[in-house]
């Protein structure tokens, strides 16, 4: 089965779960800022609400919404029991420390799973294990590599990839080149998350290795990924495409499981 049609599938999945639920999920969206790149992902998400049944609200806040001020809003949908699951989109306006609001969310409802006491994964890597485990990539025991560590997707996947019991390295911008080289050679899964257009290219890797290559980044109106495309490797996942799909619809896999499990 291609991506696409196990995309297509559990949409259709949660798309009957959702109508035969008594109550009608219920997901808020808040955004601080102006950002295109927030705009977008926003549209994207309304629509799939709207695809899948799912009741969206998107609360959007004055730019120069003071941070009490937001903090109130996140406690009143914290409180709100006609909403099931809430996220605040990010990046926020400077004068806002986004950690002080990440942890305000309540973590039964905090559906982009960041919270630290969440029981839920982040969308992103949750999206490429889902992508790894429809490939039926094998992970426990293998070596896996992560380039990147930020706190939305290079060390919440590290996480992840160690529960699945694979040894786990996390590379970065101090790695030396000397390194980086070593641990791609021996690499079976590489997750690539650094935010550089085809910075990944000129190395060997074994010819059964798996990259996923979670980098979006646009050039004069191109999307390119971190890799570039023909590495000799058994699966690398293209830009855009690839995982986009998958750790797009994590957002309501995750909404689905605070519906399952109640609040
Ligand atoms: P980020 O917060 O900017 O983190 C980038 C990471 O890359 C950092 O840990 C940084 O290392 C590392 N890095 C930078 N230059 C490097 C180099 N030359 N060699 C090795 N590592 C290097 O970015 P992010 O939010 O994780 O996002 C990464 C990419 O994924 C972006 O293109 C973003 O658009 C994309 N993304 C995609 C999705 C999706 O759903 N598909 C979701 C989120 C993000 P240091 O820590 O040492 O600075």
């Amino acid at each position: 089965m291609e991506i696409k049609e196990y995309v297509a599938m559990r949409k259709q999945q949660i798309r009957d779960e959702v109508a035969s639920m008594k109550v009608r999920p219920h997901l808020a969206i808040v955004q601080v800022n102006e950002d295109e790149g927030s705009n977008s992902y926003i549209r994207g998400k309304l629509k799939d609400a709207e695809e899948l049944g799912v009741l969206a609200t998107h609360i959007k806040l004055d730019v120069n919404t003071s941070e009490a001020e937001v903090l109130k809003v996140v406690e009143s949908l914290n409180q709100d029991s006609g909403v099931h699951g809430f996220i605040v989109q990010m990046p926020l306006p400077k004068h806002i420390d986004e950690n002080k609001v990440k942890v305000a969310i309540d973590p039964r409802k905090d559906v982009d799973g960041f919270h630290p006491l969440s029981s839920l994964k982040a969308c992103t890597p949750r999206g490429i294990l889902d992508y790894l485990k429809f490939n039926k990539v094998e992970l426990l025991g293998k070596n896996a590599v992560v380039i990147g560590r930020s706190n939305i997707v290079g060390k919440p996947m590290a996480s992840l990839l160690t529960k699945e019991s694979a040894n786990v390295t996390v590379l970065h911008s101090k790695t030396s080149p000397q390194d980086m080289k070593f641990y791609l050679e021996h690499a079976d899964i590489i997750v690539v998350a650094i935010g550089k257009k085809w910075l990944i290219d000129g190395y060997l890797f074994k010819p059964d290795a798996i990259i996923v290559d979670v980098g979006i980044n646009r050039v004069d109106g191109v999307l390119y990924g971190d890799v570039k495309p023909g590495q000799k490797v058994r699966l690398q996942t293209p830009v855009p495409g690839g995982v986009g799909p998958l750790t797009r619809l994590a957002l309501y896999e995750n909404l689905m499981e605070i519906m399952k499990h109640g609040i």
